[in-house]
């Protein structure tokens, strides 16, 4: 499996640092609004990556954080009179619901920023004891930039060439930098806004030392692959390097992927030009794994346009997987269960050539293009080959096959049956009686089932109430 590293600039062999295991940290959202759909692209994308590895039998640990303290958060809560945490657990619990309808499945550990100060203060403290960072007057702590020979190695940027980070530079004690490519590890605390008790001051983190420090703690001081979008790079993804193999002097993540950016209609999407649409605002047109079919659709690295049209044809190709799923579906109901036959046999080698496909595809850097592409042969295949007088053994094998593709998409293409009223009614009674008998697994069991199908319960004095989502 190849994978292109930012770091060196070209495709790599994959090679884990254990043996059939892969650890991976993907920088998540800013929680003060509901995500849009660039937001959503890194989602996709490196869910898509997991399960990929996962099929390849890789027991991937994966954590994505959220940035739950920014001083966009404050402001919005500043504006609504509220707590930060407020905010940002509203809107952390509305993520949470896009991502499950993207088919975005949740990370192994979703670390909060504000959850791990502790850590990050320790960080904080081993760079100023290595003399990596400094304590400026008014508290304000800053990474001492030029004390690590190496920065500019993941942005390939000369450090003369470089200005500090955006999102440094508003800070009180700016004007105290021993360097303007310094950049702040812990800054104090302003009126109306969070803050912790530290060494230095009464304040909060900068930005990207919170990732170094969950990095560390949830995986290991060296990691496989750090992943986030383009514009992380610098000067996000170039700083935590630094913090990260300053402090722990090892190599940090061996592998960096980064998504291109998603745009709409050809411009940057942004609120001022009047093209910024929420996840949510397109999921009040289409099926939200519409969206994730259309992001897979293109290379992850390559800049990806969003429009009206797109999104149709995306409609369209996944309709023509699910159509051909549900017509498979369709013969075996009435097919003859006599075994394959010897010309189905050679029929399902010529199919699994479609699955090698796929493979070669995903192997070669996650070409979910190429990928998506050898579906829609294996699709096309399915709808020449398999009729009313196929065995069900072959119709099986070849749902399977598309099943199987389009899930490690995360794609649903096999349209589940409705539960009827009784088996739901007779689920939830056997609940209640697991409930009764103290057997939780069973009861929790039970109720998996029951979401999965979209069935929602409600626990109410008068008994359990159900409705289908
Ligand atoms: P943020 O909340 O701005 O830190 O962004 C969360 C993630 O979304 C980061 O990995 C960003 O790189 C990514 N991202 C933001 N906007 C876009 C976009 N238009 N296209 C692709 N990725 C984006
Ligand atoms: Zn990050």
């Amino acid at each position: 499996m190849k994978v292109y590293n930012t770091l060196s600039r070209k495709k790599e062999e994959f090679v884990p640092l254990e043996e059939g295991k892969v650890s991976m940290y993907v920088c998540g959202p800013t929680v003060y609004n509901l995500i849009h759909i660039g937001n959503a692209r890194p989602m996709i994308v490196f869910d898509t990556v997991r399960r990929y590895m996962e099929h390849k039998g890789y027991a991937v640990n994966y954590v994505s954080n959220f940035t739950d303290v920014d001083d966009k958060i404050i402001k919005k809560a500043n504006e609504e009179g509220t707590d930060a945490s407020v905010i940002s657990e509203r809107y952390i619990a509305e993520c949470k619901k896009d991502m499950e309808a993207l088919h975005v499945r949740p990370a192994t550990t979703h670390p909060k920023a504000t959850c791990e100060i502790d850590g990050m203060i320790e960080m904080i403290s081993t760079l100023i004891d290595k003399g990596h960072a400094y304590v400026a007057g008014d508290g304000t702590v800053y990474f001492k930039t030029r004390s690590f020979a190496e920065y500019g190695k993941l942005s390939h940027k000369n450090l003369d060439d470089l200005r500090s980070g955006e999102r440094s530079l508003l800070v009180s004690g700016e004007d105290q930098k021993q360097d303007p490519l310094d950049f702040v590890l812990w800054k104090p605390k302003k009126e109306g806004e969070p803050f912790w008790e530290a060494p230095w001051c009464e304040g909060r983190p900068g930005w990207h030392i919170e990732c170094s420090v969950m990095s560390k703690k949830y995986l290991g001081e060296e990691i496989d692959i750090h992943a986030g979008g383009e514009d992380l790079i610098f000067p996000h993804h170039e700083n935590e390097i630094a913090q990260s193999e300053a402090a722990n002097g090892k190599p940090f993540a061996k592998y960096w992927m980064h998504n291109g950016f998603l745009n709409i209609d050809n411009k940057k999407m942004s609120k001022s030009l009047g093209n910024f649409f929420t996840v949510r605002d397109i999921g009040e047109k289409y099926d939200l794994q519409v969206l994730r079919f259309f992001m897979l659709s293109a290379h992850y690295r390559s800049p990806l346009n969003f429009s009206a049209e797109l999104m149709e044809a995306a409609k369209n190709g996944l309709e023509r997987i699910v159509t051909s799923v549900g017509n498979l579906n369709f013969l075996l109901e009435n097919a003859d269960d006599k075994g394959l036959g010897e010309s189905e046999e050679k029929l399902l080698t010529e199919a699994d050539g479609f699955v090698d496909k796929f493979d070669e595809a995903m192997d070669d850097d996650f070409n979910t293009a190429d990928a998506v592409s050898a579906i829609f042969e294996l699709v096309k295949f399915a709808n020449t080959h398999a009729d009313a007088v196929s065995s069900s053994a072959f119709l099986q094998a070849l749902k399977e096959k598309i099943v199987m593709l389009s899930d490690i998409c995360g794609l649903v293409v096999e349209k589940q049956q409705e539960m009827l009223d009784d088996e739901i009614e007779a689920l939830i009674q056997e609940r209640q009686e697991a409930r009764k008998a103290k057997n939780f697994a069973r009861a929790d069991e039970i109720r998996n089932i029951l979401t999965e199908k979209g069935i929602l319960l409600e626990d109410t004095r008068e008994g359990v109430k159900w409705k289908r989502a």
